[in-house]
């Protein structure tokens, strides 16, 4: 029993049954008596194509509006969630980057995490809620909304982690762990087992593109052990701590 934050990174909601098989994971959690908090990026490609939209109507779109623009892509996948968890009869609410709480500094399209005030959260919790957070982003002082730079859910699960002092930090993949190299690419690529920090940051500058580099900073900075599983099979997985 504890408090369990944990990602789903866009192949794991991309249709609908990858959003009910993440209410399904969020249900069984909650049955164990855990309080939930998850985050969630875009469905499969939708990030790209919001961006080739943007492209199409203007070769210099304002960084401000293309934030507005891709940041619906969370917003949708955390409300799809949400959805699929009331069906499954489980008490749930998708937040924004904003209703989160999770402010920003002014950046378009590479900000950083500054604060979170997570009373919002915490409440919802409080309630026997289970909170769906869109990742990727958050919101500035002048009230805008900001986006985290690609890749940019991790991030945002791990300072949600931070905040909330969660008991477990868990990001779920397309892939079951980190591995030496790209299991779909290369076949002798091997699992690594557990990691430390500073050999996950080195593996993320050789271009391991399966986390953001700043939120393994982050959960180093904070001393946030992280779990890396596959959505699709139970299977161990991948440990990041600082041993
Ligand atoms: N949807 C955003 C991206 O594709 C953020 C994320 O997936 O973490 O970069
Ligand atoms: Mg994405």
């Amino acid at each position: 029993m504890g408090l369990i934050v944990q990602k789903f990174g866009g192949t794991s909601v991309a249709d609908r049954i990858c959003i009910y098989n993440v209410a399904n994971i969020i249900a069984r959690r909650m049955k164990e008596g855990n309080q939930v908090v998850t985050v969630v990026s875009a469905q499969g490609d939708t990030t790209d194509h919001l961006l080739a939209k943007a492209q199409e109507i203007s070769d210099h779109p304002s960084l401000r509006e293309l934030d507005a623009l891709i940041a619906t892509g969370e917003q949708s996948s955390a409300a799809l969630i949400a959805i699929a968890l009331d069906k499954l009869g489980v008490p749930a609410i998708s937040l924004n980057g904003a209703q989160a709480g999770i402010q920003t500094n002014g950046v378009f399209g590479n900000a950083e995490i500054v604060n979170i005030d997570e009373e919002k959260i915490r409440s919802y919790l409080a309630q026997g809620y289970t909170v769906i957070v869109t990742g990727f982003q958050g919101i500035n002082a002048a009230g805008d909304i900001t986006t985290l730079g690609r890749g940019g859910s991790d991030t945002s699960a791990v300072a949600i982690a931070a905040a909330l002092n969660a008991d477990s930090c868990r990001i779920y993949k397309d892939v079951d762990g980190i591995y030496t190299a790209d299991p779909r690419k290369d076949p002798h690529a091997k699992k690594i087992n557990h990691i430390n920090y500073d050999d996950m940051l080195a593996l993320c500058d050789a271009g391991s593109g399966v986390l953001q580099r700043r939120s393994v900073e982050l959960a180093k900075k904070h001393s946030i052990e992280l779990q890396i599983l596959s959505s699709f099979q139970l299977m161990e997985g991948t440990i990041i701590n600082e041993i």
